[in-house]
């Protein structure tokens, strides 16, 4: 492990831009499950019956029992892999990250360019009356929430959506663009607690090494189809501060 993590930090140091996808595994030490590890949450639900847009419409209330287990987790802490990360666009290092998370725990931790490719839990919709409202304002009205707005004397009353991707939705655009001038010119990324089976998400690494850059991955059990120039396995709270302490020796 050693040595990989010697190699990784000398092509960090040397890359011109470098940027990071990350995925469920990096916030798993922080207490929020994967969804497809045993026990996960796409275990319990099936995600044709839980994880679209078409079965939130037809039944909000139903898919909201699945929400509900994911909101009580989202009071979750940056772990120190997150806080690694964070020091790495401090420095300089990192251009930003692409994550497929929902839980807002890279921008706690301090990261300020992240493009949140699945969208987020910081905010909740109405399809209804189209209002959206941020999650401080939603938590208290309780699960499922219904919108608070009124017009004319009547209150909306439609059950809320929290703004994150269901399987059937497509990229939010602004979450596409910021995607795209991320990787462009990107000679390095680091992929990190993901299993790279969710498109269009999977695919960036390919748009990286396709422009002549390498991919460096990290993650408990290596994905399957990623092909990485260089791969750490283990865990995401223990390598990044490794890699990141190994990577300030050499540029001190
Ligand atoms: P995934 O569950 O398919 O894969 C997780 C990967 O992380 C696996 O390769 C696993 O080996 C690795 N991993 C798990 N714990 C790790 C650790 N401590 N250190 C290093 N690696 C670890 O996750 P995915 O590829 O992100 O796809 C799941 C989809 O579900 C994504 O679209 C994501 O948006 C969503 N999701 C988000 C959250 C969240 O916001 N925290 C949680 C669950 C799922």
């Amino acid at each position: 492990m050693e040595e990989h993590i010697n190699q990784a930090a000398q092509w960090l140091a040397s890359a011109r831009k470098v940027i990071a996808l990350t995925g469920a595994g990096v916030s798993t030490e922080s207490g929020i499950p994967d969804f497809r590890s045993p026990g996960g949450l796409w275990t319990r639900y099936n995600p044709a019956e839980y994880g679209t847009l078409g079965a939130f419409l037809r039944d909000p209330e139903k898919v909201w029992t699945m929400l509900a287990e994911f909101e009580a987790l989202l009071d979750a802490r940056p772990n120190a892999g997150h806080i690694a990360l964070a020091g790495l666009e401090e420095a300089g290092v990192l251009a930003g990250i692409i994550t497929q998370n929902i839980d807002g725990l890279h921008q706690s931790a301090g990261n300020k360019q992240v493009v949140e490719y699945h969208g987020s839990n910081r905010t909740y919709s109405c399809l209804s009356c189209r209002s959206r409202l941020p999650r401080e304002q939603v938590v208290p009205l309780g699960i499922p929430p219904r919108c608070p707005q009124t017009a004319n004397g009547h209150r909306c009353g439609n059950i809320l959506k929290p703004d994150v991707v269901f399987f059937d939705e497509n990229i939010p655009p602004q979450a596409l663009i910021g995607a795209d001038q991320l990787v462009r010119g990107a000679d390095l990324i680091l992929v990190l607690g993901t299993s790279c089976e969710v498109y269009p998400a999977a695919g960036i690494p390919d748009q990286v090494r396709r422009q002549g850059g390498k991919v460096v991955e990290v993650n408990l059990e290596q994905a399957a189809d990623l092909m990485p120039d260089l791969s750490l396995q283990g865990k995401f709270s223990e390598i990044l501060p490794a890699l990141s302490a190994r990577l300030e020796t050499l540029r001190s």
